[in-house]
């Protein structure tokens, strides 16, 4: 049983958000064409509380973003929602950074009790979430594939996306076009 993870395509994360990712909205029709191939999938959303602390005005690195409830927080209009079996809501807890879709969730729980033995993933951003969410599956156990023509990087330092691919095969995780 395999499952798709499609992690935080989000409208802060697109062009005109409040984090937007270069190029970000670009992932949606490889999303929308993997998760129509999929047996079951996992959407997950960054879901912040309004303090969080990943917010420069909390101290921490990032602008606001992704706040729950917001338009911002929303899935992308265009991602098609028909066919995403399950949403998966990360980062609510202050403290924690959150970019995996495991960390503080029941992600890894809902894979099994579905059989789940290999996860592709996709989505934004390549460098933080994606990358994060397909170490921690591979951490788990699962036999994981990054697809890289469904993802975009964030690139804060350039070289970003391709650091993150080389440790992505390092752990193991398989990337593919
Ligand atoms: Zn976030």
């Amino acid at each position: 049983m395999r499952a798709l993870i499609v992690v935080d395509v989000q409208n802060d994360f697109c062009p005109g958000g409040a984090l937007a990712v270069p190029d970000g909205d670009a992932v949606v029709e490889a999303v929308n064409r993997l998760a129509g191939e999929a047996s079951f999938v996992v959407a997950t959303r960054d879901w912040h509380p309004a303090d969080h602390g990943s917010f420069v005005p909390e101290g921490g690195i990032w602008p606001v973003h992704c706040v729950r409830d917001t338009p911002g927080a929303s899935l992308h209009p265009e991602i098609d929602s028909a066919q995403i079996d399950v949403i998966v809501d990360k980062g609510q807890v202050r403290d924690l950074e959150g970019y995996s879709g495991f960390e503080g969730t029941e992600l890894e729980r809902l894979l099994r009790s579905r059989g789940v033995e290999a996860v592709d993933v996709a989505g934004l951003a390549l460098d933080y979430c994606v990358k994060a969410t397909a170490l921690d599956a591979r951490r788990a156990g699962f036999d994981v594939t990054v697809h890289r023509g469904a993802t975009r990087a964030v690139e804060v330092n350039a070289g970003d996306g391709e650091r993150a691919v080389e440790e992505l095969r390092a752990a193991g995780v398989s990337v593919v076009d």
